[in-house]
């Protein structure tokens, strides 16, 4: 199949791979290609929010002239261009030789800011799961939607209020590519069956060995509400919604069915794009199975991911709304509309047709992102599971290490250890870190956290040239410190979380934070859901008090959370806060990306954090059930003891009880939580076993 992205036709032989790196996200996690493209131009580079395929375009015939002279360039471009090659002709196997192609589906995909399609931690995890699946050799292809007006840039008032605006991908300069038809032009798919007809438009975007492609409805064909399908991440009109799932589900099926990419296994995450097992019972009928044994080969081959620990957040559309697309499809699949729904119906809440239950009533292979979160699942869905003798079983997230990791830890291990990423999931390989001066490892932190507070700053200050309250630019980090300990909570603003939860006593926090001898500052970021009005009103509140004059600059709420500001703040903060209300959080993945880095966790044991805390990498909050009295109070104390640690240093200034912490964390969730070993049990419990299965003719 042939691709191009438009603004790269001509490019410059010379500089032939440059244009290949562009185009696949390996720059991303490889510290040397990032480099390349910042030493082109770093203020550009900046400029163009490091999308290279914006940076290349903005060059000009004399630019690359220049770059093709410069004697230092050219070297590193070669040099990089021979890891490019070297890392796609890897073929290490970390699989069976006989694994077969699994084809995954997320409504999200979180792989750099440049392609803001993604909203909150599903997309990440399924982000990590491409990169790492491409590091092993996984074979895999992605499905996904690419979204016109991205999720939504957060802007905050005067008052506290989140604006929402839409971020319109400008598509060209994207970094992805067209797929084309046989005339060349750019590849359009009807959604099959659906009446009247939508189109979609197919992107490829490539990670690493790994090509995921996205639908795109926002094209001429369709009409101003079929070209809104694919337009917002998660919209929160039931109707427009089931048809964005349909076109996910239905319409992903059919792209990879246009370019004959074959592949054994569905892995669904989450029931978003569950309708697409229907697709598969229709194609097994029209290969001549009978239509109870397309049933069971599809349950034998599919896998189901849960993130939800709450029935009461799974889709549920009416019967009426579902049967309207369906009514003439299920003939293709030999069934009548009740039996359609049969798949559907949650025996505790048999009124809708729910996402969920037909995952998992399709699938025999489900699984639960944490130990706990299987726990909590198995209780939500205890008399579906009971009804159909289904087991839910777990695999728990991890994150891509060479994206989430600092510059400096990789070229530490490169030193230390080697060819380390061959062994990242070896429990003891980073018990060396013990061996890290613990001078060198605070001299790393203090430079991490000088370049959070500078890139805060640097928000503020583009802030206050728009024009804002100089309140507000107060309250988006202007007067944060480079030395002080440092408390962040950044993620999706939304009640289950409790973004606020350390507010709740302000005199009593105060008296900590402001403690001249033991200073804090905290920092808060994240969006709420357009739709999520209570999430809107926890963001005024923390803003307000962050423009209160008695938190002194030293609560601060950095606007516009994404993949970047992610990036300063977990490699830049020395508390990484989570306090959601037990048992809401899954599984949760920005702790872990903050203890790789050095980073502590001070959370409530939820979601990851029963298996990731030993006891010495961090701090716990609460007991096993939520009460935000005696939750907001287990903070407090939690703040002087650390408070108490941080601040105890020795003759030379070095605070030797943190480090130790700090060093603990690194050894103990790099290798457990890593995306290694998360895709080696995702390979043992699902991808090996179904392989095996189908080998055997099973
Ligand atoms: C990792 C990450 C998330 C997910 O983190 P949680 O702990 O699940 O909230 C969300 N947003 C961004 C930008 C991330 O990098």
């Amino acid at each position: 199949m042939k691709t191009k992205n438009i603004l790269l036709e001509n490019f410059p032989k010379e500089l032939e791979n440059l244009k290949k790196i562009a185009l696949n996200l390996w720059w991303s996690w490889n510290p040397r290609a990032r480099e390349l493209f910042k030493i082109i131009d770093p203020f550009l580079w900046e400029y163009v929010n490091h999308n290279p395929i914006a940076l290349l375009n903005s060059l000009n015939d004399d630019d690359y002239k220049n770059l093709i002279n410069n004697h230092e360039f050219m070297k590193e471009y070669h040099l990089v261009s021979a890891l490019f090659k070297d890392y796609l002709n890897s073929s290490k196997i970390y699989t069976d030789e006989n694994t077969y192609k699994i084809a995954y589906f997320c409504a999200e995909f979180g792989l750099h800011h440049s392609l803001p399609i993604y909203s909150g931690g599903l997309g990440f995890l399924a982000g990590d799961v491409l990169k790492e699946s491409s590091d092993m050799n996984i074979p895999m292809v992605g499905i996904g939607f690419m979204y016109s007006n991205g999720y939504v840039k957060q802007v905050i008032g005067s008052d506290g209020w989140q604006h929402g605006e839409n971020q319109p991908i400008n598509k060209d300069e994207a970094p992805i590519e067209r797929v084309l038809d046989k005339n060349g032009n750019h590849l359009i798919i009807q959604v099959p069956f659906i009446d009247p007809p939508i189109y979609t438009a197919v992107w490829k975007v490539n990670v690493g060995k790994i090509e995921l492609y996205l639908l795109d409805t926002d094209i001429e064909q369709n009409s101003p509400w079929d070209r809104g399908i694919s337009s917002h991440l998660y919209t929160p009109d039931m109707q427009q919604r089931l048809r964005q799932q349909i076109v996910l589900g239905i319409g992903g099926y059919a792209v990879l069915e246009t370019l004959g990419i074959k592949y054994s296994i569905l892995h669904l995450n989450e029931g978003h794009p569950a309708f697409a097992l229907f697709e598969r019972i229709r194609y097994f009928i029209n290969q001549g199975l009978s239509k109870e044994e397309a049933i069971k080969k599809v349950k034998s081959t599919s896998i189901f991911t849960t993130h939800t620990p709450l029935a009461a957040a799974t889709d549920v559309y009416s019967f009426e709304n579902v049967g309207n697309y369906f009514k003439d499809y299920v003939k293709n699949i030999k069934m009548d509309l009740n039996e359609f729904f049969s798949f559907g119906i949650n025996p505790d809440d048999p009124h809708g047709f729910n996402m969920t239950i037909l995952a998992m009533n399709l699938s025999d292979n489900i699984n639960a992102v944490s130990k706990k979160h299987k726990i909590v699942t198995e209780n939500i869905w205890k008399n579906f599971l009971i009804k159909t003798d289904k087991k839910i079983d777990y695999v728990t997230n991890g994150v891509h290490i060479p994206t989430w990791i600092n510059e400096d830890l990789y070229k530490m291990y490169d030193e230390l250890i080697g060819n380390w990423l061959e062994i990242q999931d070896d429990a003891n390989a980073f018990d060396i870190i013990d061996d890290i001066d613990d001078k060198k490892l605070w001299k790393m932190h203090k430079k991490y956290k000088k370049l959070m507070v500078d890139f805060i700053n640097k928000k503020a200050q583009k802030k206050w040239e728009s024009g804002a309250d100089p309140l507000v630019v107060i309250a988006e980090g202007a007067l944060l410190d480079n030395d002080i300990l440092t408390v962040t909570f950044a993620r999706r603003m939304t009640g289950y979380k409790r973004p606020d939860l350390i507010l709740k006593d302000l005199d009593r926090l105060y008296s900590i934070i402001h403690n001249p001898r033991r200073p804090i500052q905290i920092i808060f970021s994240g969006k709420a859901h357009p739709a999520d009005t209570p999430g809107k009103q926890i963001i005024q509140r923390i803003f307000k008090v962050c423009e209160d004059p008695k938190s002194r600059g030293r609560i601060a709420f950095v606007e516009d959370y994404n993949e970047e500001v992610a990036k300063y703040l977990i490699r830049g903060s020395d508390i990484w806060l989570n306090n959601p209300r037990l048992p809401l959080e899954a599984s949760g993945t920005s702790g872990m990306k903050a203890e790789i880095n050095g980073n502590v966790h001070l959370s409530s044991l939820d979601g990851w954090w029963p298996e990731g805390f030993n006891g010495k990498n961090g701090f716990t909050i609460g007991g096993e059930i939520s009460d935000d009295e005696k939750d907001a109070q287990s903070i407090y104390e939690n703040l002087e003891r650390i408070a108490n640690l941080y601040y105890d240093r020795d003759d030379l200034n070095y605070p030797k009880k943190w480090i130790q912490i700090k060093k603990e964390a690194i050894k103990s969730v790099t290798p457990n939580f890593s995306a290694r070993r998360m895709m080696k049990d995702y390979l043992n419990k699902f991808y090996l076993k179904i392989s095996s299965n189908l080998r055997r003719g099973k």
